[in-house]
């Protein structure tokens, strides 16, 4: 026998209720999004390197550690996109949305990044995300706040997330905080983790979000990113805090809260979760004012949040009763004479409802016909034979109940399966 093939390391294979739950969530983030009348974009999952060396910073862990690049035909490098922000703004920009525009925008697909790969972490993942181009006040910050409260309203978990808050300042302000922070960090170097100080030269901000107590110790003495922030900052945090207090959005202020990627301005914002181990966020976003300019556009205020629909989903498995079922009536053709009706039978409750039929196919004895309905997890089995050919009728078995088989006209046959309430 040949050797088998084996999906790549953090790239999963999904089947049935897996498929069906992201399918459900995806639907869920679909309908609110356009109900608040964002826009769907679809742009390529291969992009040029430089879109994210630039976009996101060449410092940053996705891109300097974590990045799937390849040498095109050419002599270029492209990469697996990363993440969405940084093609959606790209797209932007080519396409000039923003003249005369300002496009609310949402995305949904799969990311790829290099990570060690564990439960909650893969490889190959998928997110769903929102931007909003063109906008500076602070309303747009809490409708985008507002639209994922929504969605894990409406996914059933939102008493078991908790939305995090912070405003990381301007470039500028981080600039000044960096060279604090290095200056009080240097000298205890030494006692603080491996990845923190390596950190200390290439992203000292990240240094802020270590999970490590040693390093935790050390910041409770360090200087504080709100210190430093600008009078319009802190401005603009009161007011998105004010406005969230009138939405009657819970918020935690965390101001260790600091964003993987170099783009974000000011308002920063994450979602967290303690029921799942230990990869606990499942949403992030937060304002890139100065992203639009840095990638060759016009200067262009923006905001958006990207949220992880497979952390979503191990969530609401652990949460949440989620019944999928793929087959609910499974018709049976007893002979070779039926089959054509055993169609047609088929084809109209698939016509007349949103009930989902499968037929069965082969020439097999009726107990192995039925040992497959049974298999198929079907609510109903119906079987037709030369009486239900010459009656235009169907018989009518419950396969997870003890009633008793009926024989109806096909005419009622949806209208009984629909008004049984067992679906
Ligand atoms: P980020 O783009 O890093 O801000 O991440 C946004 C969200 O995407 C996170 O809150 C996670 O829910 C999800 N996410 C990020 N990286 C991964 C990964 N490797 N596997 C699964 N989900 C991820």
């Amino acid at each position: 026998m040949n050797q088998r093939i084996h999906a790549v390391r953090g790239m999963r294979d999904l089947f049935a209720a897996d498929v069906a739950q992201l399918a459900h969530i995806e639907a869920i983030f679909r309908e609110v999004l356009i109900s608040y009348s964002y826009v769907e974009i679809r742009t390529p999952i291969v992009e040029r390197e430089r879109l994210f060396n630039r976009g996101l910073g060449s410092t940053s862990d996705a891109v300097s550690k974590e990045m799937y690049t390849f040498p095109d035909r050419g002599d270029e490098i492209l990469a697996l996109r990363p993440e969405g922000t940084a093609s959606v703004v790209r797209a932007v920009i080519d396409q000039d949305l923003c003249y005369n525009d300002k496009p609310r925008l949402w995305y949904s697909g799969p990311m790829f990044r290099h990570e060690r790969p564990q439960a909650g972490r893969y490889r190959q993942f998928h997110q769903i995300g929102a931007e909003a181009l063109g906008y500076t006040d602070a309303v747009i910050d809490v409708e985008l706040i507002s639209i994922m409260t929504e969605i894990f309203d409406r996914l059933a978990i939102s008493s078991s997330v908790q939305l995090l808050m912070n405003n990381i300042g301007t470039p500028e302000s981080r600039t000044e905080f960096k060279r604090v922070l290095l200056d009080a960090l240097q000298p205890v170097s030494h006692l603080l983790d491996d990845d923190s100080r390596n950190r200390l030269q290439s992203n000292p901000l990240r240094i802020l979000d270590s999970k490590v107590p040693a390093t935790q110790d050390i910041l409770k003495e360090a200087p504080k990113l709100k210190d430093s922030l600008s009078d319009s900052s802190k401005r603009r945090f009161d007011e998105v805090l004010q406005l969230l207090d009138r939405a009657n959005i819970s918020y935690t202020i965390d101001d260790r809260l600091v964003r993987g990627f170099d783009y974000y301005t000011d308002t920063v914002f994450e979602w967290v979760t303690e029921a799942v181990g230990a990869q606990d966020a499942l949403c992030a976003g937060g304002r890139y004012d100065e992203l639009t300019e840095l990638l060759g556009g016009r200067p262009t205020p923006a905001i958006g949040f990207a949220a992880g629909t497979d952390r979503i989903a191990l969530i609401r498995q652990h949460l949440t009763e989620f019944e999928h079922r793929s087959v609910d009536l499974y018709v049976v053709p007893l002979s070779e004479n039926a089959q054509e009706y055993s169609h047609e039978v088929a084809k109209h409750v698939r016509g007349s409802s949103n009930i989902k039929v499968r037929e069965h196919i082969g020439q097999d004895r009726l107990k192995t016909k039925m040992k497959w309905a049974d298999r198929s997890g079907a609510i109903w089995a119906v079987i037709v034979g030369d009486n239900e050919v010459a009656n235009r009728s169907v018989t009518l078995k419950w396969l997870r109940t003890e009633r008793t088989q009926v024989t109806i006209p096909l005419a009622k046959l949806t209208q009984t399966l629909t008004n049984s309430g067992e679906r």
